[in-house]
């Protein structure tokens, strides 16, 4: 490891995870590589409050992303949102690791994000307050072209201010800054795992082994 490894960003990385799939956990080890992260700390979200209601429970999604990341010790899972029954705004969640005494103020956050959310982030809860508290890493997704020109209008202007194109630029401030990252295109999403899911089809190979034992065992997304 090596030894600034403790000033390098740390990576934020939420979702639904319903299920999580080899699109999220490329994106996560990606990240760290082209943003220099120390870590990345995936948070499933207990109840997203943009999007109809997860599939299967928070406890279950908590549960898939362990058995995912739980080979790599650069990850971490963070069951905060999970736990509690309050709707899980990325603001708050970012608010709540500066408050914890081993983060604190200055240490540079990443919050990661695919292209698809990254265009609907004016959509959330005090948008603009999340580059007061992390940076923003997005990262091409198949299918969501990260195409300036079509941006909100709000969040193209804050895109011109704080795109940094060098990576090594997010160690020089807690927050503020974006940068993008083209990671090897999967067009693997959970919704097309949920529909073969439901359709009797295998998912093999779109997801952990362990993670569709899990499925399996504890008998989610049923046939339909
Ligand atoms: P769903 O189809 O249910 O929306 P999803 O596959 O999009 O699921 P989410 O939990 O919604 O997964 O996504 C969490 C984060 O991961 C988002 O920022 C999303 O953009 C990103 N992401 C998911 N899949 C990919 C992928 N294949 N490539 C790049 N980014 C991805
Ligand atoms: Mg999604």
């Amino acid at each position: 490891m090596p030894e600034d490894w403790r000033e390098r960003p740390l990576g934020i990385f939420g979702g639904t995870f319903d299920p999580v799939h080899f699109g999220h956990l490329r994106l996560a080890e990606e990240a760290a590589d082209h943003l220099q992260l120390g870590e990345v700390c995936w948070i499933p979200a207990g109840q997203p409050p943009l999007r109809a209601a997860p599939q299967v429970s928070a406890r279950h999604r908590l549960a898939m992303v362990r058995l995912a990341t739980a080979r790599n010790p650069s990850f971490e899972v963070d069951a905060a949102e999970v736990d509690t029954a309050q709707a899980s705004y990325t603001v708050l969640t970012l608010e709540r690791l500066r408050q914890a005494n081993q983060l604190g103020q200055r240490r540079p956050l990443v919050l990661l994000l695919g292209a698809d959310a990254f265009a609907a982030l004016p959509g959330w809860h005090r948008w603009q307050s999340l580059l007061e508290l992390a940076h923003i890493g997005v990262a091409h997704r198949p299918g969501f072209p990260i195409d300036v020109a079509r941006l909100p209008e709000a969040l193209l202007a804050c895109y011109r201010e704080r795109f940094c194109a060098q990576p090594a630029a997010l160690r020089e401030s807690a927050a503020g800054r974006i940068a993008t990252f083209a990671m090897t295109p999967l067009g693997i999403s959970a919704t097309q795992i949920r529909t073969l899911l439901a359709n009797g089809s295998s998912p093999r190979y779109l997801l952990p082994d362990e993670v569709i034992a899990y499925i399996r065992n504890h008998r989610l997304y049923p046939e339909k």
